[in-house]
């Protein structure tokens, strides 16, 4: 087994390949960046559990499509818990929030969802257009619903583990290639194999674990090459540009009937929990800003 650096376990994500099989993974765990996303709100220990694993697909589905701009994973229940949304892009930066109603017991996750729907967004975050694709939930997990997809999405065979706590969140992302001449003498049972191998792993294993004593635990009599970590953070793109922008959008008219009610328009991010306040004169800013301006007078 080659590992080519030392950089620190946490909040990293690293991928792996075998070398003698057509089979590649990829780890992912969370720490400080989980910790960020838990602090900003206070979600109900089941709920968070979820967010967390659907956090830990994200970073390993953004990594699998080695996508440009950002990636979107919602599960819209009708059951308690109404949504949970990650975003994730593809330099590993993260944020994720919920929706949920009432207080929520423990209970299985079609109890907490319900029927729902799966919807994944690819924003190329480029000018290019973002696709969407929506589908009812297939699975009793958020790791079932996530390998059903990338089974169909990348005609691959692909499986995932998931786990979240208070304070971590990771996953393990096993994916059958194509099967190439370069590997002439590949041993058949590599992915069955690899697979089972997984089904061993623990919670608190794939939790606390650094990748390359969780790879050597359970690959140990496989040639694994294990690459570089890529770090994974925490980081809301929203900002008081955007905000403005949102209301330029809605319009003067309806900013204005809402200011007439009340001294300040209040807009607060749902990811991150920042508030961001625009009063009468904001207000003035952000729509002479919008304004164009007639040719000048001087041209005359
Ligand atoms: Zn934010």
């Amino acid at each position: 087994m080659t590992n080519s650096n030392n950089i620190p376990q946490s909040d990293s994500l690293q991928r792996f390949l075998f070398e003698q099989a057509p089979v590649r993974g990829e780890l992912v765990h969370l720490d400080a960046s989980w910790r960020s996303v838990l602090e900003r709100h206070d979600y109900p220990e089941v709920l968070r559990n979820l967010m967390g694993e659907l956090a830990a697909a994200a970073v390993l589905l953004a990594a699998t499509l080695k996508l440009q701009g950002s990636l979107v994973l919602q599960i819209m229940g009708r059951g308690p818990v109404k949504l949970l949304v990650v975003e994730c892009s593809g330099d590993m930066k993260l944020r994720a929030t919920a929706k949920w109603s009432g207080e929520l017991a423990q209970s299985s996750f079609a109890e907490l969802i319900g029927e729902g729907q799966f919807a994944i967004t690819l924003d190329p975050k480029d000018g290019g257009q973002p696709y969407q694709g929506i589908v009812e939930i297939e699975g009793a997990s958020v790791a079932e619903i996530m390998q059903n997809y990338m089974s169909h999405s990348e005609q691959l065979e692909t499986r995932l583990w998931l786990a979240a706590d208070g304070q971590h969140a990771a996953g393990m992302l096993l994916q059958k290639l194509p099967d190439t001449d370069k590997h002439e003498d590949a041993d058949t049972d590599a992915w069955p194999r690899a697979v089972i191998l997984a089904e061993t792993l623990k919670t608190d294993e794939l939790l606390l674990l650094p990748a390359k004593t969780l790879i050597q635990r359970l690959y140990h009599e496989d040639d694994i090459r294990l690459f570089d970590a890529q770090r994974v953070e925490f980081f809301c793109s929203c900002s008081r540009d955007n905000v403005a922008k949102m209301l330029q959008m809605l319009g003067r008219e309806e900013v204005d009937s809402i200011l007439a009610e009340r001294e300040t328009i209040e807009v607060h991010c749902e990811f991150c929990n920042q508030r961001y306040e625009f009063d009468k004169v904001d207000a003035e800013m952000i729509f002479l800003d919008s304004i164009v301006l007639p040719p000048s007078e001087a041209r005359h």
